[in-house]
């Protein structure tokens, strides 16, 4: 029996053959943690402390998990690579899981650094029916992995926006510039174009996260469009240009719908210099400096940090 927090743990239990389950509860919401039974129990308090507090991040996004019902599964695999987190992956049903398999002898500063746990968590923000259009939901992800490494303390602004950066570069990367995103996002694999398809997504979200703050003078933003969209679909199973529809709707704006069509329809990476010397990014030789005085350098600091409670 292991109770860590006993105001937040509330059960439970441990058998040699079943996984030990550990609940952690926000309010009504409930996040369900399945450990290995291969897992030593002497890794349990960190291996938990991580998972919580990267729920916690998740959570902060818009003051609620997207679901009230999640599960969390966590298996060690024995690796020769200094990965401490070599394989994820996200699983919709009933519950939503998201499968970490861990390196055992990680340590928790090595499992909090590592940016594939935002990564997945990221994922669940929008009700995605689990397939098609590879690059919106794999583009969100790669978007708020970076804001949420930011906001929670992980590393500063300007890194974030370094860490951004670099992924449109990689994204520049181009083996098949005949085929639109849409027909590359399906055949990424064997295209081994995952990078284009990636951060093409990231770039729509950023874009469109960008757009919509200076649209509203900071009222509104991609965490504050993403709160309307789990207000009303949460439960739902929705492909990706639903949810842009949808988008275009809790907020008000004509944004989300023609931007996806747009990026779909690209060829390349879209460029985002442009963007980010509006915002205040300097860049030189790939390297990025933030310019403070610059008249949209709020909604770009904004970025980087958690909204207040029913504010910007
Ligand atoms: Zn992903």
């Amino acid at each position: 029996m292991r109770c860590l927090h006993p105001l937040l743990l509330l059960l439970c239990f441990s058998s040699p053959l079943m996984a030990e389950r550990v609940y952690y509860e926000r309010g009504e919401q409930r996040l369900e943690i399945d450990l290995s039974p291969q897992l030593p129990s002497y890794r349990h308090d960190e291996v938990l402390g991580w998972i919580r507090d990267t729920a916690d991040a998740l959570a902060a996004v818009h003051g609620r998990w997207p679901r009230d019902r999640w599960r969390v599964r966590v298996i060690p695999y024995n690796t020769r690579g200094s990965d401490p987190v070599p394989w994820a992956q996200v699983n919709r049903g009933e519950p939503d899981t998201v499968s970490f398999y861990i390196d055992p002898r990680a340590s928790r500063e090595q499992l909090s650094g590592n940016w594939t746990a935002y990564h997945e968590f990221a994922h669940l923000l929008i009700p995605y029916r689990g397939w098609g259009d590879m690059w919106f939901s794999e583009g969100l992800a790669s978007y708020y992995q970076n804001l949420l490494q930011a906001r929670h303390g992980v590393f500063d602004e300007r890194e974030m926006w370094q860490r951004l950066h670099d992924g449109f570069i990689r994204g520049r990367t181009n083996r098949r510039p005949d085929l639109s995103l849409a027909e590359l996002s399906p055949a990424m694999r064997e295209n081994r174009s995952y990078m284009r398809v990636y951060w093409s997504g990231a770039w729509y979200f950023f874009r469109a996260d960008t757009e919509l703050r200076r649209r509203s003078n900071g009222r509104q933003s991609l965490d504050t469009a993403l709160a309307g969209l789990n207000a009303c679909c949460a439960d739902k199973a929705m492909s990706a240009r639903e949810i842009a529809v949808e988008l275009d709707r809790v907020t008000g704006e004509l944004l989300f719908v023609p931007l996806f069509d747009q990026v779909a329809a690209s060829r390349a990476l879209p460029p985002f210099e442009e963007q980010f010397s509006e915002l205040g990014i300097e860049l030189s030789d790939g390297a990025v400096t933030l310019r403070n005085t610059h008249p949209l350098a709020d909604i770009r600091g904004a970025i980087a940090r958690q909204a207040e409670p029913g504010g910007r």
